[in-house]
């Protein structure tokens, strides 16, 4: 009875409303606060860093170097040291760029966008969004298919730009500093090379409006994005600083480099000073005439001076990738397991059997999730209602689990 008084006597310390109508109270030492106070409390206090960390200007000291960068990015991502590199210096000269002071003398550094081209499947997206985390500007990934969808559809160039307005929190200088990764670049390049194939404009149209993105020009994006919002105010953005960093797959382009490198070998038949050509990794040879035999125009290459490569994924990457990035599919499986207060271990060879069926129904890198997905359903599904505090996943147990499940859905992932 003692206690249901004081209980019904408690009010909120900041809005001084009783707990009879507040979904629920929280005690302090001096007093009280509602669930939403604290949630208002809550959202002041992250606008209030975010602005903190918005407003204040890049610290020299603070920032982190090329190495430091790689090696941050190392934690994540497997392999891939050349576009690591290339990712590292260009982030870290996009912060000096932002840094310099006009007008001492009369050197201006210029940015330099980047394109990686890589299979799909083999680490751009995660080496976007790993770089993402560690960045001290507003940074966004678009995707440059949404741009072509059959004409009228598809959105105007300038919406790219519209989610890094969004990440920037509307701050237009913010975002003037800040990088896109613009996603699946090769699916506006031109088909065909012929330059007057009248049928595909589309590409073309979209590479020449993406060119006044990369070189550096005020344009108006919508806030909102997409056409849907007609009557919406356009927000001058300009370019001129905004990094670009493109991706793509360029399914085919081991084809022109071969030609190319052909084409090479032949002009050099006399000499006998062939260098070695490795064929199961063409991607490394890529050189800026091959984007331009694919159907990039020579402008937009032009504005991407820095080409760097994806290696495709072999045996040893695809087995490190289940294990070895800081948050790897089998680390994050034992950590469910042991929110349950399970100890989940796997045996070796399943590891080795996961790897052999990602490379056996060609799914990459991507599939390995799907696949111990389809391994650990039931053990999921069972387990937490069991008493067992221990579970080991044997070899015998995975390939049963393979064989019951259905492979075309797993292709399909
Ligand atoms: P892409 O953008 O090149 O098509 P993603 O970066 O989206 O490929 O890769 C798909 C998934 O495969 C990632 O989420 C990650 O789990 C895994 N993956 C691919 N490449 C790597 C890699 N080099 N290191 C670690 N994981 C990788």
């Amino acid at each position: 009875m003692g206690e249901n008084n004081t209980k019904s006597r408690r009010r909120c310390s900041f809005c001084g409303r009783p707990e009879s109508e507040v979904g629920f109270m929280i005690t302090g030492l001096n007093g009280y606060i509602c669930d939403s106070c604290a949630q208002q409390a809550y959202e002041i206090v992250q606008e209030a860093s975010r602005s903190v960390h918005s407003s204040g200007d890049l610290d020299w000291g603070e920032l982190p170097k090329p190495k430091e960068i790689k090696e941050f990015l190392d934690q994540y991502v497997i392999g891939q040291d050349d576009a690591k590199r290339y990712l590292s210096v260009a982030v870290y000269n996009h912060y000096k760029r932002l840094m310099q002071k006009t007008g001492e003398d009369d050197v201006e550094i210029e940015k330099s966008n980047i394109i990686m081209v890589g299979s799909t499947g083999t680490g751009k997206t995660l080496l976007a969004r790993t770089i993402a985390k560690l960045l001290k500007v507003p940074f966004t990934i678009v995707d440059a298919t949404v741009l072509t969808e059959a004409g009228y559809v598809g959105e105007d160039i300038e919406s790219l730009l519209t989610r890094l307005l969004q990440v920037a929190d509307y701050n237009v200088a913010e975002a003037e500093r800040g990088i896109v990764f613009i996603d699946e670049i090769d699916k506006i390049a031109r088909k065909g090379d012929n330059p007057s194939i009248t049928r595909d404009v589309s590409g073309e149209g979209v590479q020449q409006g993406l060119l006044k993105l990369l070189e550096g020009s005020v344009v108006n994006v919508p806030p909102q994005g997409g056409r849907k919002h007609p009557d919406q105010k356009m927000i001058a953005v300009n370019t001129k600083n905004i990094l670009f960093i493109c991706g793509g797959a360029f399914d085919g382009i081991e084809r022109k480099i071969a030609q190319r490198l052909n084409t090479n070998v032949v002009g050099y038949g006399a000499t006998k000073e062939v260098v070695k050509i490795d064929k199961s990794n063409m991607m490394q040879y890529i050189a800026p005439q091959d984007l331009k035999s694919f159907g990039l125009i020579p402008e937009i290459i032009g504005r991407l001076p820095i080409l760097t490569y994806l290696n495709p994924l072999d045996r040893t990457a695809l087995r490190n990738i289940l294990t070895e990035p800081k948050n790897s599919i089998i680390k994050q499986y034992v950590k469910l397991f042991a929110m349950d207060g399970i100890k989940l271990t796997f045996a070796p060879e399943v590891y080795e059997y996961i790897v052999d069926k990602a490379i056996e129904y060609k799914l990459g890198a991507r599939g390995l999730r799907s696949i111990v997905e389809t391994i650990m359903m039931d053990v999921m599904f069972e387990l937490p209602s069991k008493k067992s505090k221990k579970y080991e996943v044997t070899l015998e147990y995975a390939s049963q689990q393979m064989e019951k499940a259905n492979i075309s859905r797993l292709q399909n992932a």
